[in-house]
């Protein structure tokens, strides 16, 4: 079983875990509420975990612009 990373905005994939058994609390997962793992965490048909995150280069264009944080898909 593996965990992927994968950028929310720009698709790309971040990293990946591979581990017998997922640890919520490793992944910093347990901290999120239900809403936010259904929108973050998705289970793939293999068997897999995806987790929805941000990349370093939408993180530091986010940061430079704020007001995108509204915006779901700023980047085609
Ligand atoms: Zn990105």
């Amino acid at each position: 079983m593996a965990v992927e990373y994968q950028c929310r905005h720009c698709g790309h994939k971040i990293g990946r875990l591979e581990q017998s058994v997922v640890d919520m609390e490793r992944l910093g997962l347990h901290t999120l509420s239900n809403e936010e793992k259904k929108d973050m965490v998705n289970y793939l048909s293999d068997g897999n975990i995806q987790v929805t995150a941000i990349c370093e280069h939408c993180e530091e264009a986010l940061s430079r612009n704020p007001h995108y944080y509204e915006m779901d898909y700023f980047i085609q």
